[in-house]
This record gives structure tokens, C-alpha cells and sequence, in this order.
């Protein structure tokens, strides 16, 4: 038996509990992990509260992502001792995620734990942090440089946001760090922006097209704000587009795209192929600045989980939270 969160549906409405998990109650999978360290992404606060339908089977251990040590693997790649990272692939949402102390999983699924890590530094990225350098390796692909001029990054106190800033300004780059919580500017410098704006001036319904101001964006909130960052891109710039904490709709016109020859990726981190998931780590692992990372990171154990993810919903949790699946029980 481990500890661990389930969310169940049933005729007692739908709810999650910290409780005793038995093995055998996993499922499928090749690797079984222990997992040391877990985290809250925005799903996560989702699958927990009910309030989007993103778990699809009941009942569930939710967590999108988590970093462990082998424990049992009949899959080639793996060994028990080896230190992984999982994000995505459909756990905690379809699959049983990282919200317990011990998950069982595909081989294929699973990322090397970079040297430069640990398990627990690892989860301070999660996958808001993989994802930011998802959109980061977009940007450089589209062949923005740091001379090109600034690059937006909105939800700018959210995880990714936070570690898309620091990733950013690490590599060079001018960076607008676009916010609803301007009491949190020192912070948002301090992780490397160069400047601070109020999101209000991009989230209200605006023109096709702006003054021409970003390079490139990373945009984690969606609906207008994404619709005016692409209209205020400058020609031949790209916008990166992974998260609708502002809304899903695309409220925008075509005149960027036609008329300035912008580009818009659509960035996901769900089931991004194996090598891309290689080299994302391996970039976070050369490019991130641990001590930035630190600042970003509030820790919590498995018995707050419920709590804290209820709360990340209310868009006042700053940075990453990362889950000791241990502390209390070890
Ligand atoms: P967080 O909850 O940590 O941060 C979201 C941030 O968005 C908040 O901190 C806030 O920043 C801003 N925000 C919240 N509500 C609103 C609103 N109504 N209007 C405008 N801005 C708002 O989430 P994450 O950083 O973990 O994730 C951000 C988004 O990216 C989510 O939508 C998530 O689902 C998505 N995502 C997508 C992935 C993918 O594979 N495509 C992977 C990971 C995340 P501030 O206070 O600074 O304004």
C-alpha cells in the first residue's frame, strides 16, 4: 500500500481523497516508479476541483507529470536505480499520474533525469517549465535572435511564464513580462524582465492589427490576449500559443498572418514526440538558472495537494508548486 490522491465520480459527486492506493489497483505499464517529488500545473488544479473535464476515467490518480527512481522494468531502456522524469502522455488524466507515491507506467513514456537535476529541481520545472522551453525552442527554430527585439511572455506569474522569463533572459533576450498582479514586478525583474505591463493592456477585445512591438511571444492565456499579441508582433515575428488561462477562444482576424507575414505555433507538451522531450530537458538542464528556479518554487507535501491545486484555479499561485511525495511518511 502507498499514499496517494484519487478522484473519483460516483453517486457522492465528484471529489478528491487522500488515501491508501494498493499496487495493484495501476494498471498498465512496464516501469513502476517511486515517486519522490510531484507537481501542480494548472491541469493538475483542474482534474482535482472537477472544474474541466480532464479526467476521462474514474477513479483516477490525477498529476500530469512526476520524477522518480525505478523500482521494478521489463522495458530495455530502464533499470531499477535509474532516475526519471514523466510528462504528459495522457497520465493523470487517462492514465494514473503522479499524485501517489508509486506510478506505474510505459518505458516509452519516461525522459532520463538530466545530471544537472535532481529529482525534486526537475518538478520546480514540471511540465510548465518543459513546456516554456517548448515555445523557447520554437522561437529559436523560427530564427529569432536576442537583437531581433523584445519577446512578450504573458501569464507572466504563472509557472510557465516564470520560467519562460527566466529561460529568456538567460539566453539573451529582451523580455516584457506581461501580468494582472503588477505588486509582483520586483519578482518578475528579479527573474530577468526587462520591463512590466499590465495584461489589461492586451486581454480586451482590440484592433486586427497593432503597433508592431514583440519579435516573438510565449502566450500561456489565450483568447484576446493572444488575438492582440499577434496583432502587435512585428513582421515575419512568431507567437508561440500554450495555454488558455485567459480563455480557449481565438477571438482574432488573419490580417497579422496575411499582412505581416507572422507566425503562430501551436505548442504542446501532452504527446511531443521522445527526441524533442530529450532535447527540451537537455536545453532546460544547459540554459536554466537553478538559483532563478529556486525563487520561483514554493514546496508542499502530498497532504496539502488538494488544497493547493484547488487554490492554483484562483490565478494566485505564484510560480511552481512542487509535491514531497514523502514528507510525513518516510
Ligand atoms: P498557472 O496557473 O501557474 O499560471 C497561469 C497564469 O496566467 C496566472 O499566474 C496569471 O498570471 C495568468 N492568468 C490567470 N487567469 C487569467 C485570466 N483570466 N486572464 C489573463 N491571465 C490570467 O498555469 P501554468 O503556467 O502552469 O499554465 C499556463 C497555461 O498553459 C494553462 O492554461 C495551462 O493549461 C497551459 N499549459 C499548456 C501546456 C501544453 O502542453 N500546451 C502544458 C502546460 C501548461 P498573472 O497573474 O501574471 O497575470
Amino acid at each position: 500500500m502507498f499514499k496517494g490522491i484519487l478522484v473519483h465520480k460516483d453517486e457522492a459527486g465528484y471529489r478528491a481523497t487522500l488515501q491508501d492506493i494498493d499496487e495493484t489497483q495501476l494498471g498498465d505499464g512496464d516501469v513502476t516508479v517511486r515517486v519522490e517529488w510531484s507537481t501542480l500545473n494548472y491541469k493538475d488544479g483542474l482534474a482535482i476541483t472537477g472544474k474541466s473535464p480532464v479526467v476521462r476515467r474514474f477513479p483516477l490518480v490525477p498529476g500530469i507529470d512526476f520524477a522518480g527512481t525505478v523500482t521494478h522494468s521489463s522495458h530495455a531502456a530502464w533499470k531499477p536505480g535509474d532516475k526519471v522524469i514523466l510528462n504528459g502522455w495522457g497520465v493523470g488524466e487517462s492514465h494514473h499520474g503522479g499524485l501517489a507515491q508509486t506510478a506505474r507506467v510505459s518505458g516509452d513514456w519516461l525522459v532520463a533525469l538530466p545530471a544537472a537535476f535532481s529529482t525534486r529541481q526537475a518538478m520546480a520545472i514540471g511540465t510548465a517549465g518543459y513546456t516554456a522551453m517548448l515555445c523557447v525552442l520554437a522561437l529559436e527554430k523560427h530564427g529569432i535572435r536576442p537583437a531581433d527585439g523584445e519577446i512578450l511572455v504573458t501569464g507572466a506569474n504563472g509557472g510557465v511564464g516564470g520560467v519562460a522569463i527566466a529561460l529568456l533572459a538567460g539566453l539573451g533576450y529582451s523580455v516584457v513580462a506581461s501580468t494582472g498582479r503588477l505588486a509582483e514586478s520586483d519578482y518578475l525583474q528579479s527573474l530577468g524582465a526587462a520591463r512590466v505591463i499590465d495584461r489589461a493592456e492586451l486581454s480586451a477585445p482590440g484592433k486586427p492589427l497593432g503597433k508592431e512591438r514583440w519579435a516573438g511571444v510565449v502566450d500561456a492565456v489565450g483568447s484576446h490576449t493572444l488575438a492582440n499579441a499577434c496583432a502587435t508582433t512585428k513582421y515575419r515575428g512568431a507567437v508561440t500559443a500554450c495555454g488558455l488561462a485567459g480563455g480557449m477562444d481565438f477571438p482574432a482576424s488573419v490580417a497579422p498572418f496575411i499582412l505581416r507575414a507572422i507566425t503562430l505555433y501551436g505548442i504542446d507538451s501532452v504527446m511531443a514526440p521522445l527526441p524533442l522531450r530529450q532535447q527540451a530537458w537537455q536545453r532546460l538542464a544547459r540554459d536554466l538558472d537553478i538559483a532563478k528556479l529556486e525563487t520561483i518554487t514554493r514546496e508542499i507535501g502530498l497532504a496539502d495537494a488538494i488544497a493547493v491545486g484547488t487554490e492554483l484555479l484562483s490565478g494566485t499561485v505564484r510560480g511552481r508548486v512542487v509535491v514531497d511525495m514523502q514528507r510525513g511518511y518516510s
